[in-house]
C-alpha cells in the first residue's frame, strides 16, 4: 500500500489491489474518467504493483524496490507507454504495431509486461483495429491498461474485450491535502485550487505548479460573466482572445508543449522571420474545448446560485458576480445555453470548426437585463 500514488477512488483502488495481490490482472483494463482525475496515476500504480519485487504480494507496490523506482522514473523495460503524438493529436497505427511487437516478446525483467495507453480515446480506427488483435489473442503475462476520457470514441469490439473501471471526481479536501503535502500550496490556496479543479487532482497540481495557468483559468471564467453585458459585435470580437487564453491554459494543463513543435513564447529564428504560426487543428480544437468546459462550470455555478445553493459553487471568488447576475438573468436561458454548449463540445470533438462554434456560442449566451 505504501507505494500507491493514487488518491481517492476507493472502489477502483480496491479492485487494483486485488489484482496485484492475486497476481491476476485482466488482460486489458479500461480506466474511464475526466482528464486529470487520476487514470494514469492508477494505471502506473497497477504497473508498479505487478512489477514490484517485494516478496509479499500484499505490500506491492512497495515504493522502495528497484522495480518500483524504475516505474516511477519511467525507465522500467517491461513498462510500455503510448500517448497521442503529432499535429493530429492521435495514437496511430505504427505506434500500436510497435507496442504489440514489444508485448509479444517475453518479459525481460519482471513477471509481467505492462502497457499503459494514455488518452486512448484518441486511438484512430486503424490503431484500434491493430490493438484488437492483441486483445483477441492475449499474450501471456501481459496487461494492457487503456485510459480514456471518453469511451464512446472506442470501437464496440474493443470495449467488449476490456474490463472497465470508472473514476469520478474525488473529494476536494483530499486534493487540498495532497497539494499541501507536496509543498505546492499553503492550506487556503490549496483549498481554492482544489475547488477550481473540480475533483481532478491532476488539474489542481498543474494549476498549482503554474501560476499563469490559474490566471488564465480565472480570466476565462470571468469572460462569460462579462459577455452577459456585451453587444453582438463585442462578443464576436472577444473570440480570438478567448481562444488564445484557452490555448495557453491547455498548454499548462497538458504539461510541456507538444513534441516537434516550437515552444510558445520562444520563437526560433526561423519562426521569428516567418509570419505567426497558425496553430494546428488539434491545438485549436483543444483550446476551444478548454473555453467551453470552463464556461460549463461557470454556467452551472450561476444556476446553482440562482437556486440559492451557494455551498456547491466551484468558482467561489466569483460569488458576488454570480449573485448579481442571477438576479438579472433568466435561468431557463442559461440552462438552454448549457445544453447547447454540451452539444457543441461533442461537435468540436467531431471536428466542427472551433472558431465558428465559439462565434455561435458567444451569441447564444443570454443577456443580463439592465439593472432597474
Ligand atoms: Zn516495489
Amino acid at each position: 500500500m505504501a507505494g500507491f500514488r493514487s488518491r481517492g477512488h476507493p472502489a477502483a483502488l480496491a479492485a487494483v489491489q486485488r489484482a496485484i495481490r492475486h497476481g491476476r490482472p485482466p488482460h486489458a483494463l479500461l480506466l474511464v474518467g475526466p482528464s486529470g482525475v487520476g487514470k494514469t496515476t492508477l494505471a502506473l500504480d497497477l504497473a508498479a504493483g505487478l512489477l514490484c519485487q517485494d516478496p509479499d504480494p500484499a505490500t506491492r507496490p512497495c515504493g522502495g524496490c528497484a522495480a518500483c523506482h524504475k516505474v516511477a522514473h519511467g525507465n522500467h523495460p517491461d513498462l510500455h507507454r503510448l500517448a497521442p503524438e503529432g499535429a493530429g493529436d492521435q495514437i496511430r497505427l505504427a505506434q500500436v504495431q510497435r507496442l504489440t511487437t514489444d508485448l509479444a516478446l517475453l518479459p525481460m525483467e519482471g513477471r509481467w509486461r505492462v502497457a499503459v495507453i494514455e488518452s486512448a480515446h484518441r486511438l484512430n480506427p486503424d490503431a484500434q483495429n491493430a490493438l484488437l488483435k492483441t486483445l483477441e489473442e492475449p499474450v501471456g503475462a501481459a496487461c494492457i491498461i487503456l485510459a480514456a476520457d471518453d469511451p464512446s470514441a472506442l470501437l464496440p469490439t474493443v470495449l467488449s474485450r476490456v474490463a472497465r473501471l470508472r473514476l469520478g471526481p474525488i473529494d476536494p479536501a483530499v486534493i487540498a491535502e495532497l497539494l499541501v503535502e507536496r509543498g505546492l500550496a499553503d492550506a487556503p490556496r490549496a483549498a481554492r485550487l482544489a475547488r477550481v479543479a473540480g475533483g481532478r487532482p491532476g488539474v489542481a497540481i498543474a494549476l498549482a505548479e503554474d501560476p499563469a495557468a490559474l490566471l488564465n483559468a480565472d480570466r476565462l471564467a470571468r469572460s462569460l460573466l462579462d459577455l452577459s453585458g456585451a453587444d453582438r459585435r463585442t462578443r464576436l470580437a472577444a473570440v480570438p482572445e478567448l481562444l488564445a487564453d484557452g490555448a495557453a491554459l491547455d498548454d499548462s494543463l497538458r504539461g510541456a508543449p507538444p513534441e516537434s513543435e516550437p515552444a510558445r513564447g520562444k520563437p526560433s529564428s526561423r519562426a521569428a522571420a516567418a509570419p505567426a504560426r497558425r496553430p494546428a487543428p488539434a491545438e485549436r480544437r483543444r483550446a476551444a474545448i478548454r473555453v467551453l468546459t470552463t464556461w460549463r462550470e461557470v454556467g452551472r455555478d450561476l444556476v446553482v446560485v440562482a437556486r440559492h445553493d451557494h455551498g456547491h459553487v466551484r468558482h467561489l471568488d466569483l460569488l458576488e458576480q454570480f449573485v448579481e447576475l442571477a438576479a438579472t438573468m433568466d435561468t431557463r436561458g442559461v440552462l438552454e445555453f448549457l445544453e447547447r454548449l454540451d452539444a457543441l463540445i461533442d461537435a468540436i470533438e467531431a471536428y466542427a470548426n472551433p472558431e465558428l462554434t465559439l462565434d455561435a456560442l458567444v451569441l447564444a449566451w443570454p443577456r443580463a437585463r439592465p439593472a432597474a
